[in-house]
């Protein structure tokens, strides 16, 4: 059997353990990232340099693969199509379209008849007063946001004036969620419409990053079949293929919302790489490069604390011992609320 070679769309960390897994079966990993500091050229084959709408360099990246995939979603979608119809981009990029605009994404998720908080359109100011029964809520900006940025918490008509906001483009106001958790399933769905899917995955966020994630996590069995439900119908609406994570909020009368999807591995996923016989990361390369579906099998229970900004130097210090697994993302520069690293505990089942 010849081994595709894999293209893959950004170069952070997700990069780094897509290439990292590939690797362990056999397939080269050629990156294509507009940042000359990408950390996912320590681990793949290649790394080509450029901008997502330069279009010769996205030629050369194409000619040197067999297959692409992406790391984020917010790759532009003109190239992706682009690319698209001189080799396959797996995931589909029509994905992308939905996805990359928060509006689309939850009109999309509504029309399945699958929860989402209340939301709706804002170009100005006037917008968010005509909507006051939106707030207490979240201003976020439909395009291009993630680990928080461009957000703003709104609780009342009067804080608007002292909230630096641009409206030069397109934002959606969420009604705050009262949250009691948050939960992600990751699934990893295979062409023939097959399923690997991950139990559900409890979060914290701080600071509107990702801090904590466990499983199991403590939620009950009518939120765990309900979310395990969602994230397959949303799959298999989009005819998905690789790996995907849906976010959950659940509110504190132990009501069930999609949050939003992502069309990629997933941050609350890095302790399937200790945690499971096959990672959300192995599972995606075998899913987009036609290999075995392996029967998912959990090892142990686990948690995993995401290492940020300057809080890195003490884990580079530390000494761990056999259950944990400390990952080093090998960023060159440290900063403020950057994702740096993360460490995952193994626990007893
Ligand atoms: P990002 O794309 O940056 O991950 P999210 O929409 O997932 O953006 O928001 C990040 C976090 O902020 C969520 O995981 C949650 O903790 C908090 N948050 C965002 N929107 C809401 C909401 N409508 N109600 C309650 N919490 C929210
Ligand atoms: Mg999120």
């Amino acid at each position: 059997m010849s081994y595709p070679v894999l293209g893959i769309l950004g170069g952070g960390q997700l990069g780094s353990m897509l290439s990292t897994s590939a690797k362990k079966l056999n397939i080269k990993t050629v990156i294509f990232s507009d940042d000359p500091k990408s950390p996912a050229k320590n681990f793949s084959d290649d790394f080509i340099l450029g901008s997502y709408n330069d279009e010769k360099k996205i030629k050369y990246f194409v000619d040197c693969v067999d297959i692409i995939t992406f790391e984020f979603e917010n790759i532009p979608y003109i190239t992706l199509n682009k690319i698209n119809q001189i080799k396959p981009v797996v995931p589909n990029p029509k994905i992308n379209k939905i996805v990359q605009n928060r509006l689309h994404e939850k009109d999309f998720v509504n029309k399945l008849n699958i929860n989402t908080t209340q939301y709706s359109s804002v170009n100005k100011k006037d917008d968010i007063i005509a909507n006051k029964d939106l707030l207490p809520g979240f201003l976020k900006t439909s395009m291009f946001g993630y680990d928080g940025k461009g957000q703003f918490r709104i609780d009342s008509i009067s804080e608007l004036n002292n909230l630096n906001i641009e409206f030069n483009k397109e934002y959606i106001l969420e009604k705050l969620v009262k949250l009691k958790k948050e939960i992600s399933v990751i699934l990893t769905r295979f062409e023939n419409g097959s399923f690997e899917i991950y139990e559900p995955i409890e979060n914290i966020h701080e600071d509107q990053i990702l801090k904590f994630s466990k499983i199991p996590s403590e939620i009950n069995k009518e939120i765990m079949e309900k979310s395990l439900k969602w994230a397959k119908l949303i799959a298999d609406d989009l005819n998905f293929i690789g790996t995907m994570c849906v976010e959950f909020f659940i509110d504190k009368n132990e009501n069930l919302y999609v949050n939003e999807i992502a069309p990629r591995v997933h941050n609350s996923g890095h302790m399937t790489i200790n945690s499971h016989n096959v990672s959300q990361f192995e599972n995606h390369i075998r899913a987009v490069c036609k290999l075995e579906k392996i029967p998912l099998i959990k090892i142990c229970n686990a948690e995993m604390i995401n290492i940020i900004g300057d809080d890195i130097v003490n884990y580079k210090n530390r000494k761990y011992s056999n259950n944990e697994f400390f990952f080093d993302y090998l960023k060159l520069d440290i900063k403020k609320k950057r994702k740096m690293g993360h460490l995952t505990t193994l626990k007893n089942q």
